[in-house]
């Protein structure tokens, strides 16, 4: 017979600790409390409040897993997920801004950089400076590695030259993580990531864009015109900077699934506040069963996608393979994104088509998950690549 003894199974992946239900609540509260009321304006104007940006800061959720000893929260990459989820539950723009800082920028720092560097920025990215994660330009986006900047060797300082675009966080950030190609003989292999301060002589910040979603996000063009970088700005080694990018990216993905878990998760709520208030035929609408349906459905596309993230991002947390869950999770969540505001849009009728209600903005903001971090076809290629073992 075999033995019973009873064993320990693992953890339920939407359960979470007490420290981190605590975490995720005071999250939510500011969410709602603080970003709400101004979700509109920021829209319109194109631009996110600074006073908001310094509360990201004291609540600590500028330096979600950067260590204590450099100042961060000592938290782990899951509460990031969780902090970038509940803020895009409210606002995707707010989402995005603590994503960069905390998947691409800190995670790269703390993970790459040396300890001078860690103790010299990431007290600085804990307390008050904003960071942005500069790879893409104009001739090289899914085909990243084709980057026309370049940065030659000038002693003990490289000078770089080129123009970045699409750059999150590009008009409020103090800090760069910029790549740049140190030996283009060598391609790839002579991507090198650097650290620029914005002050940095040569350095400047170009033309925003003017965007169909995330619109209070800032999404800029970086110029470096002969810009002088200490050879101690170098973020790990000369020519490995396309394996920084990679893997930094890899993790990025989970963040941005879990903002488009949060977008999905607000397109529900609306739904599901306006179903319950909203009369035609002498009957709230939410008992029709139409849109009865159409809310459970938005319900479990939510649980499905909100599954892929955390357990791509606890697979992350415990050292484990996580790759292809998260190219999965970001590909999905961002359809499941969209289908939801989409739903929400037609649930909220008439009024879901006018700024007067969040969801118009939701069925926008949705439309960015499909395309940065890798677009939608990317990312099936990285599941391919695994699924047929790296034939190219
Ligand atoms: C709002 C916003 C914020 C951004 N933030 C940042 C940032 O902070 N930092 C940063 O470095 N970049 C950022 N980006 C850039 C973003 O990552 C790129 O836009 C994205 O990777 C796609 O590159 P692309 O725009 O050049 O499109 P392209 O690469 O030109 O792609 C165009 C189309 O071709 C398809 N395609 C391309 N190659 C293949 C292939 N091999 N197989 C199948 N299909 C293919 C794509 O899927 C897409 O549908 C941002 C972009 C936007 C719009």
């Amino acid at each position: 017979m075999i033995a019973t003894e009873k064993r320990i199974t693992p953890a339920p992946l939407t359960q979470l600790t007490e420290e981190e239900k605590m975490f995720q609540a005071a999250v939510r509260q500011f969410a709602r409390e603080r970003i709400a009321p101004h979700v509109r304006e920021m829209d319109e104007a194109g631009a996110f409040r600074k006073d908001l940006i310094q509360e990201f800061f004291k609540l600590g959720l500028m330096a979600i897993d950067v260590p204590e000893q450099y100042g961060g929260s000592d938290g782990y990459f899951f509460e990031s997920i969780l902090a970038i989820e509940e803020l895009a539950r409210v606002d995707p723009s707010a989402a995005v801004i603590v994503d960069v800082q905390n998947t691409l920028f800190n995670n790269a720092i703390v993970r790459w950089a040396n300890e001078d560097q860690k103790k010299k920025y990431l007290p600085r990215l804990a307390k008050d400076t904003v960071a942005a994660y500069a790879l893409s330009e104009a001739g090289s986006g899914s085909d990243a590695f084709a980057m026309a900047t370049r940065a030659i060797d000038a002693g003990d300082h490289f000078r770089i030259t080129g123009r970045k675009l699409w750059i999150t966080n590009g008009n409020e950030a103090g800090l760069y993580l910029l790549f740049a190609n140190a030996n283009p003989d060598a391609g790839y292999k002579g991507i090198t990531a650097f650290l620029i301060e914005r002050e940095f002589p040569g350095f400047k910040v170009g033309k925003k864009e003017d965007k169909l979603g995330i619109r209070a996000s800032s999404t800029c063009e970086l110029i470096l015109d002969d810009c002088r970088v200490p050879k101690s700005n170098v973020i790990g080694e000369i020519g490995k900077g396309y394996k920084i990018a990679i893997e930094t990216l890899n993790e990025g993905r989970i963040g941005i699934g879990a903002q488009m878990v949060g977008l999905a998760q607000g397109a529900l709520d609306h739904s599901l506040a306006y179903a319950q208030q909203r009369k035609q035929f002498g009957k709230l609408i939410a008992e029709f069963q139409g849109v009865q349906f159409d809310l459970a459905e938005m319900a479990v596309e939510v649980e499905a996608a909100r599954l892929m993230c955390y357990n791509a991002a606890r697979l992350r947390d415990a050292g484990l393979p996580f790759v292809t869950e998260a190219a999965m999770c970001k590909y999905f969540a961002s359809q499941v994104a969209e289908r939801c505001a989409s739903r929400a849009v037609e649930v909220l009728g008439g009024v879901g088509f006018t700024k007067d209600y969040p969801v118009e903005k939701l069925y926008r903001d949705a439309k960015i998950g499909r395309i940065y971090e890798g677009t939608s076809n990317m990312q099936r290629v990285t599941i391919a690549k695994q699924l047929l073992g790296n034939r190219s």
